[in-house]
């Protein structure tokens, strides 16, 4: 269970919580700030209790202020548990499938994600069924196994997507899944618990990649899995325990540092990104946008309905296909062509450059991941890049 060092103040707003949470206790002359624990060995002898510190791969307190701030900030009973990276942290989720279950995905999950899914039905003969995750009855008919199979073990969730931007009805979802008898894990990287809480829909398990926005400053690769239920809650640990994927303790360190301004951090990136996202739609030199912001947008309904926000990412196709898609990212100058998001900095790039990435993302699509600077800078080096690409294309 969670140390409730807020106890004090138990409704506070997240804003504040990933502010507050996991600071040592207050007491005069104590550090405000977590101090960096470094040791792989805890004294200790007899016939250790549960939760007895021992050893640094089993549990370490240098975890804990980390685990416990995302444990409360996602509303979970349970503190998080830290992984190395947030595939790290999916492997341990992707092992509540047993070998020869079902397991239900995106078409347009994270490609290492749909990599693993790959992975264990070659391996372990899990029978992997992808999902457009946005068509709420095709996805729960997958579930159920109506086409003659049977039932999936674990619906796996992700919204909005990656790259595509479809949005989930996450609770339509978990109480269909729930009835078929499947868990549901969502994988909340692109939202942040300030934005979407998948808990609060009856989701039994979230992930996350922390090296995105919760550790949010791109210098950081690191996970985390959460689970409400006791039961497995202590699966995922004991498959971390096992596997031995573990969080370094200066990395946890400076996610820990990150979330202290996360709520900052989405605030402004959310905003950014709408306006962006508004002003591309009018753009000559585009041709399609995806932001849940924008009023026509397919996932702008349900995002409205289940998010705080609409998150940062947004999904961009110039006109004049790859050529033009690629000519936008060798001209800009602020945006970074670089394949990770959630940083301060703005990126972008084009996904299907990767071979791995799902053939149904269309070829010449980019994600954009809107960072904190000025949306006016980011506006301009956008519009030129985009005139640039279109006057090569002409
Ligand atoms: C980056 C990412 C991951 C993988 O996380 P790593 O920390 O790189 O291992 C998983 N899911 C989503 C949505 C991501 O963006």
């Amino acid at each position: 269970m969670l140390d409730d060092h807020t106890a004090a103040h138990p409704s506070v707003a997240p804003a504040t919580l990933a502010v507050t949470a996991g600071r040592p206790p207050r007491t005069p002359g104590a550090p405000l700030n977590p101090p960096v624990v470094l040791t792989s060995t805890f004294v200790s002898a007899g016939v250790p209790g549960p939760g007895d510190p021992l050893y640094g791969r089993i549990d370490t307190e240098a975890w804990h202020p980390f685990e416990e701030t995302l444990g409360r900030l996602e509303g979970s009973t349970h503190p998080a548990l830290v992984f190395a990276s947030g595939m790290a942290a999916i492997a341990a989720a992707l092992s509540l499938v047993p070998p020869g279950g079902r397991l239900v995905m995106p078409r347009h999950a994270y490609q290492v994600s749909l990599g693993y899914a790959r992975d264990l039905a070659e391996r372990s003969g899990v029978e992997v069924q992808l999902v457009d995750i946005d068509r709420t009855e095709e996805v729960l008919a997958a579930v159920r196994g109506d086409a003659g199979g049977r039932a999936a073990d674990l619906l796996w969730v992700e919204s909005p997507t990656n790259p595509m931007l479809e949005v989930a009805d996450l609770p339509a979802l978990v109480a269909g899944a729930h009835d078929a008898g499947a868990l549901v894990a969502v994988d909340n990287t692109f939202a942040t618990p300030l934005v979407q809480r998948p808990f609060e829909h009856g989701a039994d398990v979230v992930v996350h990649s922390v090296t995105k926005y919760l550790a949010g400053h791109s210098d950081v690769v690191l996970g985390a899995a959460l689970a409400d239920d006791d039961d497995l809650h202590a699966r995922l640990h004991a498959y971390r325990t096992m596997h031995g994927g573990i969080a370094g303790p200066f990395e946890v360190w400076l996610a820990l540092r990150g979330v202290r301004t996360l709520a900052l951090r989405v605030e402004r990136a959310q905003a950014n990104a709408a306006e962006l996202a508004r002003r591309l739609a009018d753009h000559p030199g585009v041709a399609l946008v995806r932001h849940p912001s924008l009023p026509d947008d397919p996932g702008h309904a349900r995002a409205t309905a289940q998010m705080n926000g609409y998150g940062a990412i947004l999904g961009v196709v110039p006109r004049g296909g790859v050529a033009a898609a690629d000519a936008v990212v060798d001209a800009v100058r602020l945006w970074v062509p670089a394949t990770s998001l959630g940083g301060v900095d703005s990126m972008l790039e084009r996904r299907r450059r990767f071979a791995t990435e799902s053939p149904t993302v269309p070829e010449d699509l980019l994600r954009l991941s809107v960072g904190i600077e000025d949306v006016e800078d980011l506006w301009a080096d956008l519009d030129q890049a985009l005139t640039a690409a279109q006057r090569a294309e002409g």
